[in-house]
């Protein structure tokens, strides 16, 4: 079995996120776990079990995908689930520099895990779940940035 781990804080998922673990998943991987990092170091406008049960949401028609909530170190939870591969995304060169050192630091911990990146499909380079989350907060249209579940618990999030 050929799985990967996406990790990320998915606060909230969109479809960039998922637009990216649809094409891992369909020709890339035999499994992807999508790992919401529960205890994050940004401050999340959802709880940890919001954005498990918003990503659960976006994606329940992915059979060989699954959500899943952790914390600790990314590699040591890879290896527990069979993990040859760490997916993340890069859009821009902005991300580059983080994740450069990420994967390097990862490699150190763990020889055996490599890391893997994709790039957003045209349509999504731009998004992000920071951007989406101003826009709902002021009051724009997030439908075609999310899922209807998500574009609705931004709504109730900043009705309050
Ligand atoms: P983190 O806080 O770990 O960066 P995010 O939820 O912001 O968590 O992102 C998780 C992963 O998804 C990252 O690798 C990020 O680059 C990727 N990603 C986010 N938005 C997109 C998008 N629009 N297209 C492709 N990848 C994306």
């Amino acid at each position: 079995m050929n799985i990967a781990v996406y990790p990320g804080t998915f606060d909230p998922f969109t479809n960039g996120h998922k637009d990216l673990v649809t094409r891992a998943a369909s020709h890339i991987f035999d499994k992807v776990y999508v790992c919401v990092v529960e205890k994050s170091n940004k401050e999340t406008l959802f709880s940890s079990s919001e954005r498990i049960d918003l990503a659960k949401k976006s994606l329940v028609e992915l059979t060989n995908v699954e959500v899943i909530g952790f914390d600790g170190l990314l590699v040591d939870f890879a290896a527990k689930l069979d993990a040859k591969v760490i997916l993340r995304g890069l859009r821009v060169v902005s991300d580059f520099e983080y994740e450069f050192q990420m994967s390097s630091m990862n490699k150190k911990l763990n020889q055996n895990i490599e890391s893997i990146f994709l790039t957003p499909s045209e349509s999504y380079a731009f998004l992000s779940s920071s951007l989406v989350k101003e826009i709902a907060k002021l009051g724009g249209d997030v439908s075609s940035f999310v899922s209807n579940d998500v574009k609705n618990a931004l709504l109730r999030k900043f009705s309050k």
